[in-house]
């Protein structure tokens, strides 16, 4: 479906272009400029690994604008030539508009080239933390630079620069922080209304800003489910029923919500007694993707192994359990689970918990898991990733690599 629409999607857009001036002339300059970011800020270079999750995160970039296009309902306050034609006629907007097309295109271009010389070299992702580089001045994003020198730790080499092989450790790289700071300008698609922002303001305004962002009611602490763009909330607040619920409603309402909080005190609690556990570690992994040899490809996770209580370990994750065909499915989870790789003298009984870490942004909210792990049973069940929503599996997979913290406890 969505290969069919892109073709026709982008000639139509060719044609109105060819045909200027036509009805809507402005809304010409919205596809351009999103999809160029698209590949600018996901690195179009091709990575191996990456690419599926690449393109398919093109294809609803565009299948979005072209929507968009169509329902006339695209604005861009950073356009100041989309305003003048509700002040002046159409007639007098066209060459501005036409010349502000050509200056965009030439700025697009050095965003979009800045984009492919600022990436990290290993990742091509554009990082949002620190960005390291080696004596010759190649970048690598934090999470990256990391992973170089932990795969250097477990196989006892030197750690080397991927480009050119010189050597690097924490003394022997340093952050570029001209490189961070450009980042922070290169423009960043909104997630709700897929307006450009600089990155470093894009967290404010999908947050606090943006007219499309997600919102619920201000009774949902009554129970009240209503969630929609925010420009819609007014109205649903003249129109919801739940202030005039009576009190035994609400008590009802309440409970439900005492038991959710009991069981989020009880996980808190249970983190209190892991923390007083004799042995802890915590290791700063990368999750990258790989296709499974079988008839049908399908993608999977794995970090590389890492040491943990004297043993050797790897995590793997799968997206929808494993299903046939996940793009058949508009929600995105991901399962993960904890495999041992050497051979344990005494059973293992380990406690785990994925977080963010130092250097990912992955939003979820953390579970601890338990396994006994033994020379029979060395792999762990799958366990949900517990992610926000089904976007932010979207956003991990639209990413080369993802980064998380996995900390191990055992009594
Ligand atoms: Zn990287
Ligand atoms: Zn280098
Ligand atoms: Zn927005
Ligand atoms: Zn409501």
């Amino acid at each position: 479906m969505a290969d069919l629409e892109i073709p026709s999607g982008s000639q139509m857009l060719q044609q109105q272009q060819q045909q200027l001036p036509p009805p809507q002339p402005m809304r010409l300059e919205v596809e351009p400029s999103t999809s160029s970011s698209a590949s600018s800020t996901t690195g179009s270079a091709g990575s191996s690994s990456g690419g599926a999750a690449t393109s398919s995160s093109s294809v609803t970039t565009v299948v979005v604008d072209v929507i968009a296009t169509t329902a006339g309902t695209v604005e861009d306050p950073l356009e100041p030539c989309k305003k003048k034609p509700r002040v002046d006629s159409g007639e007098k907007c066209q060459s501005p508009c036409k010349e502000q097309i050509i200056k965009r295109e030439t700025t697009e271009k050095l965003e979009y080239r800045l984009g492919g010389i600022l990436c990290c070299a290993v990742c091509l992702d554009l990082p949002k933390s620190a960005i390291y580089q080696c004596t010759n001045g190649h970048l690598m994003c934090a999470g990256c630079f990391t992973h170089l020198l932990a795969d250097a730790r477990l196989r006892d080499e030197v750690a080397t620069c991927p480009n050119c092989r010189v050597e690097i450790s924490k003394h022997q790289a340093s952050r570029n922080l001209a490189v961070e700071k450009a980042v922070n300008e290169l423009p960043s698609e909104c997630q709700y209304c897929n307006k450009e922002y600089p990155r470093n303001t894009l967290d404010r305004h999908e947050r606090e800003l943006c007219e499309e962002r997600t919102t619920r009611c201000m009774y949902h602490r009554i129970g009240c489910p209503w969630r929609g763009p925010y420009h819609e909330v007014q109205s649903h607040h003249e129109s919801c029923s739940h202030p005039n619920k009576s009190g035994a409603e609400v008590m009802d309402i309440l409970r439900v919500f005492d038991q959710d909080i009991e069981k989020e005190k009880k996980m808190y609690n249970s983190i209190f007694d892991l923390l007083s556990y004799e042995n802890i570690t915590f290791n700063d992994l990368q999750l990258k993707p790989y296709r499974t040899d079988e008839f049908v490809h399908k993608l999977y996770y794995e970090t590389s192994r890492f040491s943990a209580f004297t043993n050797q370990w790897v995590v793997k994750a799968r997206i929808n359990n494993n299903q046939r065909d996940p793009t058949q499915s508009c929600q995105r989870q991901f399962t993960y689970q904890l495999i041992l790789k050497t051979k344990p003298t005494t059973p293992l009984e380990i406690s785990f918990v994925i977080l963010k870490g130092p250097f990912g942004d992955m939003k979820l909210s953390p579970q601890i898991h338990q396994f006994e792990f033994t020379e029979q049973t060395n792999e762990s069940p799958y366990f949900t990733l517990p992610l926000v929503d089904s976007g932010e599996a979207n956003r991990l997979l639209s990413a080369k690599t993802i980064q998380f913290r996995l900390i191990a406890f055992r009594q």
